[in-house]
């Protein structure tokens, strides 16, 4: 029988309704409007794609968005003041520094600098030492939407054995840390593979839950993952051009070789992707609360 289909699409809109709801209450109730800032500097196209989407959203849940655009020349202290700018405007809740910066750019400094407190990207270290802890924290968005995909969608995680391929910041070792965390959502046995893990096989066939974060297009087939197995596919991959000429997105997971043998699976795209930007919404949201020490 075919995989259930993990819908990233349907998941992200639920939450989305659930967020414009309280961005309505907090306006009337409160007189709090959430605040979001997106920074890009330079002109990469997957980047412009990305902050676009992201205040596309913002707009559509009722969060005020702000973008500031900076050339690709712009320093590292010019970018710097920005960042400690809107840590002190009390109007935005949220940063959110898009990656990669240019290469002149410490990429540490400027994350870093942001307040832990508007860090809705989860990458600032209070954050992140906090996620490690188990404390309440900004949670980085994928891998907390890669937590929200299991938990609506009834998978268990207790218990199970969880490979993530992949140990980026933003994704594999985060993600494998909210699996291993002593709470419902986790409580999973991990196993982390890399480029420079012996045998990626062995462990991918071990795998209730397998989670796959290499960027590498259709790299997991079906004689890699066991027979029941729920595959996350958080990948993206622009492989050649449509007829329409727009590039096709592949995931990590060979979609069509396992999906007869996977119990569920997140298609690429309508997976894991719109669950991210919801996911931040819901930090700016939150760091909105916890700023007017609401909730
Ligand atoms: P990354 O920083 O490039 O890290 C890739 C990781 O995968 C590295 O740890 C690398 O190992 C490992 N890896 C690569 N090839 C491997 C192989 N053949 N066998 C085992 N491990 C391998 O990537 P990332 O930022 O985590 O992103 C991963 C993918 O997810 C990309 O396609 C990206 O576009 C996508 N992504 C999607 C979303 C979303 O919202 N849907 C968000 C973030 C990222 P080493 O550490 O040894 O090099």
């Amino acid at each position: 029988m075919p995989a259930k289909i993990i819908s990233g699409i349907e998941t992200a809109k639920a939450i989305r309704e659930e967020i414009a709801a309280e961005v309505v209450s907090l306006k009337q109730l409160h007189g709090l409007n959430p605040g979001l800032v997106t920074i890009l500097v330079g002109q990469d196209p997957a980047s412009e794609s990305y902050v676009a989407a992201k205040n596309k959203t913002a707009h559509a849940l009722g969060i005020h968005s702000e973008q500031v655009t900076l050339p690709s020349e712009t320093s590292e202290a010019e970018l710097l003041q920005i960042v400690s700018e809107y840590n002190s405007n009390p109007a935005i809740h949220g940063i959110l520094v898009q990656l990669p910066l240019p290469r002149h750019i410490n990429e540490a400094n400027v994350l870093f600098a942001i307040d832990p407190a508007k860090d809705v990207d989860g990458f600032h270290p209070v954050n992140v030492g906090k996620m490690m802890l188990g404390e309440q924290c900004f949670l980085p968005c994928t891998p907390n939407g890669i937590l929200e995909l299991l938990q609506r969608s009834g998978i268990e995680t207790a218990g199970a054995e969880v490979v993530v391929v992949g140990r980026s910041n933003i994704v594999g070792k985060p993600i494998a840390n909210l699996m291993l965390q002593k709470r419902p959502g986790g409580n999973a046995t991990v196993t982390v593979c890399h480029t420079r893990t012996k045998d990626v096989d062995y462990h991918t066939r071990r795998a209730d839950i397998l989670i796959v974060a290499a960027g590498v297009a259709k790299m997991i087939k079906a004689d890699q993952i066991k027979e029941g197995a729920v595959i996350i596919d958080v990948g993206v991959n622009r492989i050649g051009q449509a007829a329409s000429g727009k590039a096709i997105l592949a995931g990590d997971v060979d979609f069509a070789d396992v999906v007869t043998k996977a119990s569920a699976i997140t298609p690429v795209p309508g997976g894991v992707g719109p669950m991210t930007i919801t996911m931040l919404m819901k930090n700016t949201l939150q760091a909105a609360k916890q700023a007017a020490g609401i909730g």
